[in-house]
């Protein structure tokens, strides 16, 4: 089967961004660690360096510095969203956008792209791929969500809601209140997608105008990703965060779509491999599953030392071994908190792997602290 043998092609990974990106390998011999050496077995994968998210900042001024290919050999910089102004830029090739592309289809089941009647909470791709796009050493600029919307396979019939509207975009929402019109009492096979602060603000809109409630039925599921949580993403603010359940059990009471079907991809810029959450009404959270082609690793906040025990609550790492061959995104940690959930399996639908759940995100001054410098790990043991 392809992507098992994980822990050779991490290994090659790690090794080859070692040989490849000057800033990774100043960053292990500060720790006096190399991956031909101290990498042996996957128990030791807990060791590999890592780099901490807010390095890739366009204010770090490292990007150039954290590729592994020259930026002629670029096809794009992906954008973070971000409120500050200041995103991640990430140097992607075409092949690695292909493997995050590929993991997609193989999760096919859980992104059920088939569904018959989609309303997505973006704009169309190529608008959103080239949304404020500029040139950087010659490659374009594209938000990670415009990556994103151009490797999904969107079925015919898809709306998507984001129209561009001055510098920005609204949301129709002539067309989102069609939509479930059309979709009510007929339990078609339907997806709404997208961003979960828009398609709050809209279920909201509707409310405060008396409209609704629908049902839309059994068939019907609600795949958010990207975050927002804390009530801001990108330009959009709504200056309230969000808490998963409310989001679920308001939307599912509305529109009339079980709590069982809402679903969120958890994934960042820096970061390769997809991971699916389904919605626990017993946790009032979404379970996100590890793939076995990806690996993560839950840090204690204050003394990054790994974790392992269900309801530990540390800061999330990920460690790819596919897609990062113009980045060093072989062993990234990034600001989000997670707690463990189970260690093998998830404990409400069997899939096997480690699986956990967001719980929030380490406070500006904590994280600047984890990232701000290269030598975040102390001495290697
Ligand atoms: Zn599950």
């Amino acid at each position: 089967m392809e992507y098992s043998n994980f822990f050779d092609d991490l290994k090659s990974n790690i090794i080859g961004q070692y040989e490849e990106c000057k800033a990774y390998r100043i960053l292990c011999e500060s720790q006096g660690y190399n991956p031909s050496e101290h990498l042996r077995s996957e128990k030791d994968i807990t060791n590999i360096p890592f780099l901490a998210t807010t390095l890739f900042k366009k204010s770090a001024n490292l990007f150039l510095s954290l590729l592994r290919v020259e930026p002629d050999k670029l096809d794009k910089w992906t954008l973070s969203s971000s409120t500050s102004g200041d995103p991640s830029m990430v140097g992607r090739r075409n092949s690695d956008l292909m493997q995050i592309r590929k993991f997609v289809l193989m999760d096919d089941k859980f992104y059920d792209s088939a569904s018959e009647y989609n309303c997505v909470f973006y704009p169309e791709p190529k608008v959103m791929r080239e949304y404020k796009s500029v040139r950087i050493m010659d490659k374009p600029t594209e938000s990670y969500i415009g990556n994103l919307l151009g490797i999904f396979d969107f079925s015919e019939n898809t709306t998507f809601l984001l129209k561009s509207c001055g510098e920005g975009f609204s949301v129709d929402m002539n067309s989102f209140e069609e939509f479930l019109k059309f979709n009510n009492e007929r339990n078609n096979h339907l997806s709404l997608r997208g961003s979960t602060l828009l398609l709050y603000n809209a279920v909201l809109e509707l409310k405060k105008q008396g409209k609704g409630p629908y049902n839309l039925g059994s068939r019907a599921i609600v795949h958010t990703g990207g975050g927002g949580w804390d009530g801001k993403k990108g330009n959009i603010s709504i200056g309230t965060k969000i808490e998963r359940y409310q989001f679920v059990e308001e939307i599912s009471e509305f529109l009339g779509i079980p709590q069982k079907n809402f679903r969120d991809t958890y994934s960042f810029t820096e970061n390769t491999f997809p991971m699916d959450g389904h919605y626990s009404e017993k946790l009032r959270s979404y379970l996100f599953h590890v793939p076995t082609w990806g690996r993560v690793i839950i840090r204690d906040v204050k003394t990054l030392e790994p974790l392992n025990k269900p309801g530990d609550r540390g800061l999330v790492q990920v460690l790819n071994a596919y897609g990062t061959s113009s980045f060093a995104g072989a062993s990234i940690l990034v600001d989000d908190i997670a707690e463990i959930v189970a260690n093998d399996s998830c404990p409400e639908c069997k899939h096997e792997g480690m699986t956990f759940k967001i719980v929030g995100r380490v406070k500006g001054s904590e994280a600047k602290g984890c990232g701000a410098t290269l030598d975040v790990r102390g001495k290697q043991k």
